[in-house]
């Protein structure tokens, strides 16, 4: 029986030392038993998303962890986020993120979320969702005042440009073709954006909205254009029954695209008071089924975003406690556990500086890393990039084939 496969990807793990923890990163800071167990017992070493020094998203370094480059496959996020929200996005389709945005009577944003609570968006949402002279356009909701638009039809670019104008106070702009190849797709854009105006401001729930005092949500901003693209198959490119568990949309959405199963759990909710050992747990028991889990953790990163190293700490010791599990599954389990960039809380974004690794399982060639942190870890000497990880996990089970006679 060859061992499964499992894949931990704490989000915006990585950090930078901190003056409110005495020098520490939050991992260093961390009282993480489980962690420091597995790293003792496996590899420890330091992992760079993509190449050395690129400062990624979730989504491109994600792509890379399972093994897909996303300099190939990559081209902008709205498709991740619109796979993401459900909307079942096929290769060649070109996706936009998109804000409930208020426009005032002269034609201006004047708030770019509309409120940010629109409860009415996925009413909204599907009253914008038509097709037009032979073009389909899906509009999903997402959190608040955030939606997903996918627009399928023959010969489209996503070769254009945003509506949103970025700034409050303007107006929306013209959607522009970046090529001569993306004129048609420009203007089929901004004839749906002027239809859905007309929709919106009509409708029922901005007149109640309205009514009550709240911004109108009567403007649909549209950035990031981007083309489905098609991904190989996961079980076709490594042979393995894949799964996803993940509590936001962007990694269920890029699990979808590679064809993994996704795992629902009640309690993965991609927020910080998350239920973390039943996300480990259900990770776990989903390898009775499957070859391979892929299980995200939001929480480090939304900590990192909001610049709290205290909450970062504490999340990472709430995550260390679940990780107890993955410790009793050592001999039928390889476990990997790393993060997908960096989120220093110092700037409360993301970095390229790299993020701590470990590899364990039993029977392993341990090396000397004793604790799990971007120190210890880096001591060790072992690197490696995001795209090695799945041939690391492939050769520590077994499964690896000969290169060579
Ligand atoms: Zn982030």
């Amino acid at each position: 029986m060859m061992k499964k496969l499992l894949l931990v990807v704490l989000d915006g793990l990585g950090d930078r030392p901190n003056q409110v923890l005495n020098g520490e990163t939050p991992l260093q800071a961390a009282y993480r038993p489980n962690l420091n167990a597995l790293v003792s017992a496996g590899i420890g070493g330091m992992m760079y998303p993509v190449r050395k020094g690129l400062v990624c998203g979730s989504d491109t370094s994600h792509l890379s962890l399972l093994g897909y480059d996303p300099q190939r496959v990559y081209t902008g996020r709205g498709p991740f986020e619109a796979m993401g929200l459900g909307i079942v996005s096929r290769p060649g389709d070109i996706a936009f993120r998109a804000n409930f945005a208020t426009r005032d009577q002269e034609g201006r944003i004047v708030d770019r979320r509309a409120g940010r609570d629109i409860p009415q968006a996925s009413k909204l949402a599907k009253k914008v969702s038509f097709s037009m002279n032979g073009i389909e356009f899906i509009v999903k909701e997402g959190v608040e005042h955030r939606a997903a638009l996918v627009v399928r039809g023959k010969g489209l670019s996503a070769n254009v440009g945003d509506s949103d104008p970025h700034v409050q106070g303007k107006p929306s702009r013209k959607i522009e073709a970046l090529d001569s190849g993306a004129a048609r797709t420009a203007d089929v854009l901004n004839a749906y954006l002027e239809e859905t105006r007309k929709i919106l401001d009509d409708s029922e729930e901005n007149k109640e909205r309205v009514r009550n005092g709240l911004p109108s949500a009567n403007e649909l901003l549209l950035r990031g254009a981007g083309v489905t693209p098609s991904l190989e198959p996961f079980n076709e490119k490594y042979g393995l029954e894949g799964a996803c568990l993940a509590g936001i949309p962007l990694i269920t959405g890029i699990g979808n695209l590679a064809g993994l199963k996704l795992l629902k759990h009640h309690g993965a909710t991609g927020r910080v008071d998350t239920d973390y050992n039943g996300k480990v747990k259900a990770a776990i028991r989903a390898l009775e089924e499957q070859d391979f889990v892929l299980l995200n953790i939001k929480a480090p990163d939304i900590a990192g975003h909001d610049g709290s190293p205290l909450l970062k700490r504490e999340v990472i010791e709430k995550i260390d406690a679940a990780l107890g599990q993955v410790l009793e599954v050592s001999d039928r389990i390889v476990t990997c556990i790393t993060g997908d960039h960096s989120t220093p809380c110092t700037i409360k974004e993301h970095s390229g500086d790299p993020v701590p690794i470990v590899f364990s399982t039993e029977g392993i060639r341990k090396n000397n890393v004793r604790q799990f942190d971007e120190i210890s870890c880096s001591r060790s000497g072992f690197e490696l990039l995001s795209g090695d990880v799945m041939t690391m996990l492939l050769q520590l089970s077994d499964r690896m084939e000969k290169y060579g006679a």
